[in-house]
């Protein structure tokens, strides 16, 4: 059977844009892609809209890369974020940035990311074959021959040149990322960093449903791992049915998850009214408390109504009517309200986590061309390696720059191979 000249495996964003890359470069490019579509996962994001990527430069968008943005920086600058609006929009995706630097189809459709990614696709001549799970990657004497593959309950082998693994994470395995990438790595010899769920709900361990879908905006939030205090965080944090979310949740999840992975106590404190001290919220409440002797009433002008109910639980018993407007009550209501502490008891997992932190380690990548050290001629590219980001539109970016220049330098690789045996 005649050898192909490039396989990638998973036609979601990372696998769509290696396939771009390597065509754009004269490759003939072969797509697997074992759902009945692609890019499902693409189609859920930015709940629904598609947070394509974030405008911020290098020095503020590396702080949003883990576990190490140095490893993913010869990528980015190969196929940065700039170059991620222009591709979309040379496309025809036009593209406006919003809150946060973050980067939306101006459509607001996160469909049209993956229909105008698929019209290219075609354009370029890439052959794409759907329902169609790669089962083993096969090599020879330290080089890839090639993949086997089911469809249709038939089991074919393609030989190729070069082979991109593409497959996602764990996350979300409804839209076909369930982990393959890393048992083909493993398969292969080479090491994969333990993975868990990250960008998830942490479960604090009281009664949160009466919070469903309260959000609160420039909170602080403290994340504590045994008694040390070891991320602090601002910004808008969540309460759904799963518990907290919401960018800052989201941000002190990979640790938190980590830690209570590793079986350490982990709780949080939010702090309800960072932009201002204790010292001067206790003299506000006290001013407050000459008029308003109810806890409701007082509570109602420092937050939400929804929260009213579940903040005076927190609170001692003694506070749940004010009588007298006293310094002693107003500096522990003040204290609560600051340091609202609650202990963490568990996560939600992968069915529901935005991402999976860990992956194939970057010990067996050279970072600049996502070639596998072992296997010149194998390359990897987006969540299946062990990186990660932030919300914010980081990880979309992590799986267009690593997509992009494993397909560009799959592509060299496969010309250089045709030159030598042309010579
Ligand atoms: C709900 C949700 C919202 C998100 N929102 C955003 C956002 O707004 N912005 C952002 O930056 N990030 C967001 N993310 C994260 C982002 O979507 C992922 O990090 C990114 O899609 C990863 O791309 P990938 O190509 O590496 O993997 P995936 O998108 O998971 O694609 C992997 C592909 O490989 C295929 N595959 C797997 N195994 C095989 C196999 N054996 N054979 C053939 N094919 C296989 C899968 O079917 C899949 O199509 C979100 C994630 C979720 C779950």
């Amino acid at each position: 059977m005649k050898k192909r000249e490039l396989i990638v495996i998973g036609a979601g964003a990372a696998g769509m844009m290696a396939a771009v890359a390597a065509a754009r470069n004269g490759v003939s490019v072969l797509l697997l892609e074992k759902m009945e579509k692609s890019g499902r996962k693409i189609r859920i994001t930015g709940k629904g809209r598609c947070n394509i990527t974030n405008t911020k430069d290098w020095n503020e968008f590396s702080t949003h890369i883990h576990p190490n943005a140095n490893f993913f920086k010869h990528s980015f600058f190969s196929f940065s974020n700039k170059d991620t609006i222009n591709f979309f929009e040379s496309i025809g995706l036009k593209c406006s940035v919003e809150r946060g630097d973050r980067v939306y189809p101006e459509s607001g459709v996160a469909t049209d990311v993956v229909d105008r990614l698929i019209d290219h696709i075609k354009s370029l001549g890439i052959e794409i074959k759907f329902n169609s799970v790669v089962r083993d990657i096969v090599q020879e004497k330290g080089q890839i021959e090639g993949v086997i593959y089911e469809n249709g309950g038939k089991i074919y082998k393609e030989d190729a040149e070069a082979v991109i693994v593409a497959t996602g994470g764990l996350s979300y395995p409804s839209t076909g990322s369930d982990g393959d990438g890393y048992k083909f790595a493993v398969n292969l010899g080479l090491s994969v960093k333990d993975c868990h769920p990250s960008l998830t709900a942490l479960t604090p361990d009281f009664d949160f449903i009466p919070l469903k879908w309260l959000i609160l905006k420039n909170v602080g939030l403290s994340l504590f791992v045994g008694k040390d205090v070891v991320q602090q965080e601002m910004g808008e944090l969540e309460f759904t049915d799963n518990g907290l979310e919401g960018s800052i949740g989201y941000k002190v999840s990979r640790r938190a998850v980590k830690a209570l992975i590793n079986g350490e106590k982990v709780s949080v404190a939010i702090d309800l009214k960072p932009a201002v001290d204790k010292q001067t919220l206790s003299s506000r409440l006290l001013k407050d408390m000459e008029t308003d002797k109810s806890m409701r009433k007082l509570l109602r002008h420092y937050m939400p109504e929804q929260l009213v109910e579940t903040f005076i639980a927190v609170l001692p018993k003694r506070f749940a009517s004010v009588t007298v407007a006293d310094v002693g009550p107003a500096n522990e209501i003040a204290t609560f309200m600051k340091e609202w502490r609650m202990a963490i008891k568990g996560y939600t997992s992968y069915e529901r986590a935005v991402i999976t932190a860990g992956g194939v380690s970057m010990d067996e990548i050279i970072s600049k061309k996502m070639v596998s050290r072992k296997f010149p001629n194998l390359f990897f590219a987006g969540e299946v390696v062990d990186l990660d980001g932030d919300t914010g539109g980081y990880n979309l970016q992590i799986a267009f720059s690593t997509g992009y220049t494993a397909g560009r330098e799959a592509a060299y690789l496969i010309r250089k191979l045709k030159e030598s045996m042309s010579e």
